[in-house]
């Protein structure tokens, strides 16, 4: 055995994976291959692992551009899967007296493909869906076809939201409608007299426990939804004059999303079950489901802790300890043991799919020499500062440094000044860099580093130019700050010898990620990336799959990026094959978005290229190849055509 430390020449794909964290964050869906490919599985170790840029190279073959959404159905389905066992085998654990039934709450990928993949991948479970809006109880209805599933209705409803509810009673399915005001009693009790159908209705009730982290608005004393205590005791009331009290069937409560502490999860649950049991105690003995709502959280920058873009706790646990509580507090207040019903969607669709952009240019702002080589010109500022470059030693690294940066601001004042020439500037500011260089080798891999040298290294970072829209792709990035795991999908059997941003193509500052997923709370501002060699160089950002790839924004009218969806197969040659592909949006869509029609745009550019003809500056023929040109682009992707 050798007992040498490896040094930096010796990159291997195990230090790949420790500096990318892919085996944290990845729950390991995603690894490296000893190509340094990021692969795939999408059953996990029961599965075959597929490297993530084959699909991309097929997929781009059949005619789609970059940035490009993939889907991996399987991995989908195993998350319906995973999610169903790790009830059912916390029910069997704790000799729990009912049984679990999820839904998916639509909002989080409304995706039809999404959406449907989920129905089917948790039909045996009978995995049902959460909606919060009108159109996403139409889409639900429609969708829904299992009768022993549920479709829970939360969101503000007016008349027609109660009524298309009550349709689906009509057609046999398991509606469920759930109160978030004391008025809405009154609306449902209207409706179903006039439609002569019998009603399942849920209170959502607001708890005192509320959640942590950056989403846990949804729960405490002013949560924007669900009855207060006294609101419950009035909706109760009515539900009993209306000779409805009968008619209530579950409880509800969402405390918020991605909730980081599983004791915040705990405390919530116990209180809402308590609900639960008093409300059954009280009038309504026909209560059967609760629905302790969403909140399972992700852990995308893999620190397994409380920070805002992590948890601290496991699918199972979270499992075992929704029912363990529900149980306890049951069993102490001596009522059965109501069927438990959670609405997780981002732990069902957060990994199923991820972005892959093309990086086109990396603009370096300090430019790094590979030898230092001695300064030619004479100044008095030149030597001192060359002097400070040559004594740097492990005793006085931060003192070279203040002497680098006075003499740099020494050369910066007399510029301004008129008494320094541009050749001696750029020479001091080239020894400083160098200084800087080799200041932060000391610091290397050290305990503790002071701010100043944070600083300074990250103004050796490089922004890398990426073809696509944080504002389209990474909203929660841009609006929350929520870390997402971004690692180059190839290269990894080499070392990353820079660090960089990620700049994206809107023509807004705040178009970049800056934060990337490391050991601290709020990550670390820059990314290891490889040097770019001329040859495409591709990123992947992963687990975008829930709220990301769906909200989108228009800004600077780009618009949804292409998908390919991706099944696996034994029969094919790799394995998988390719399902589906959907085009992006094109220009002539989003352009219509915003009320320019495609003739309109055509029409009002012809007048032009005729008054151009009329007026002898283009001819007639190159003319209208030149409108034809603009027509037929107006039907293009809105990214960036880098081949
Ligand atoms: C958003 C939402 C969910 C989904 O929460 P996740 O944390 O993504 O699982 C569930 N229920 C309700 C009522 C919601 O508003």
């Amino acid at each position: 055995m050798s007992t040498e430390k490896p040094s930096e020449e010796q990159w291997d794909i195990a230090q790949a994976r420790e500096l990318y964290g892919v085996n944290r964050w990845g729950l390991r869906y995603f690894d490296i291959n000893e190509q340094g490919v990021v692969t795939v599985a999408p059953l996990k170790e029961e599965g075959i692992s597929i490297p993530i840029l084959e699909v991309a190279k097929e997929a781009r073959e059949q005619g789609l551009h970059f940035p490009m959404l993939i889907r991996f159905h399987d991995l989908l389905r195993n998350r319906v899967a995973r999610i169903n066992r790790a009830f059912s085998e916390a029910i069997a654990e704790a000799e729990y007296r009912n049984q679990y039934r999820g839904v998916y709450p639509v909002k989080v990928n409304q995706l039809r493909e999404v959406v449907e993949e989920i129905l089917d991948a948790g039909h045996d479970y009978h995995h049902g869906l959460e909606v919060g809006s009108k159109p996403e109880l139409h889409a639900a209805l429609a969708l829904h076809e299992d009768p022993d599933s549920l479709i829970v209705c939360n969101g503000y409803k007016d008349e027609d939201y109660v009524r298309v509810a009550l349709i689906g009673r009509k057609l046999g399915k398991k509606v469920i409608l759930v109160v978030e005001k004391v008025e809405e009693i009154r609306q449902i009790i209207a409706m179903v007299n006039k439609m002569k159908v019998e009603p399942l209705i849920g209170f959502r009730v607001r708890l005192m426990s509320g959640g942590k982290g950056k989403w846990a608005e949804s729960g405490g004393e002013n949560a924007k939804f669900g009855l207060s205590t006294i609101d419950i005791m009035r909706a109760s009331r009515l539900l009993q004059e209306a000779n409805m009290a009968h008619c209530l069937k579950l409880v509800h409560f969402h405390i918020g999303s991605q909730v980081p502490d599983i004791l915040t999860i705990k405390k919530a649950v116990r209180e809402g079950a308590m609900f639960y049991a008093k409300l059954s105690k009280l009038a309504h003995p026909g209560l059967e489901y609760l629905d302790v709502g969403g909140g399972l959280g992700v852990d995308y920058d893999g620190s397994r802790t409380t920070f805002h873009s992590s948890i601290n706790y496991s699918l199972n646990e979270y499992a075992r300890d929704v029912i363990y509580n529900i149980m306890d507090v049951c069993d102490a207040e001596e009522v059965a043991h109501p069927v438990v019903i959670s609405e997780s969607g981002r732990a069902l669709v957060a990994h199923h799919s991820l972005l892959v952009v093309e990086t086109f240019g990396n603009i370096k702002k300090a430019q790094v020499e590979e030898e230092a080589v001695a300064p030619t010109i004479e100044h008095k500022l030149i030597d001192d500062a060359w002097y400070a470059y040559q004594n740097i030693s492990e005793n006085n690294p931060l003192e070279a440094y203040h002497d680098a940066q006075h003499y740099k601001s020494e050369a910066q004042t007399r510029f301004e000044l008129g008494m320094l020439d541009l050749e001696v500037k750029a020479e001091v500011e080239r020894i400083f860099w160098l200084v800087g260089v080799e200041v932060l080798k000391f610091f290397r891999g050290a305990e503790f580093v002071p701010d100043e040298i944070v600083e300074l290294e990250s103004k050796y970072s490089d922004q890398y130019l990426c073809n696509f829209s944080v504002f389209q792709s990474l909203l929660d990035h841009w609006g929350f700050g929520q870390l997402f795991p971004i690692m180059p999908l190839h290269r990894l059997d080499e070392e990353p010898q820079r660090r960089g941003t990620l700049a994206d193509i809107t023509c807004d500052s705040d178009g970049v990620v800056s934060r990337f997923i490391n050991l601290y709370e709020d990550g670390v501002a820059t990314l290891p990336l490889h040097e770019l060699n001329g040859k495409p160089y591709y990123l992947g950002i992963f687990l975008t799959g829930a709220y990301q790839d769906i909200m989108g924004d228009l800004h600077n009218l780009f618009g949804r990026v292409n998908e390919a969806h991706v099944y696996l197969d034994e029969d094919e040659e790799n394995g998988y094959y390719i399902e589906e592909t959907i085009p992006g949006t094109t220009m002539e869509k989003v352009l219509a978005l915003v009320q320019y029609s495609e003739e309109d745009l055509g029409r009002k550019l012809k007048r032009q290229f005729d008054r151009a003809i009329r007026e002898d500056r283009l001819r007639p023929n190159e003319a209208m190849r030149l409108l034809n040109e603009y027509n037929r682009n107006l039907k293009g992707y809105t990214y960036l055509r880098l081949e």
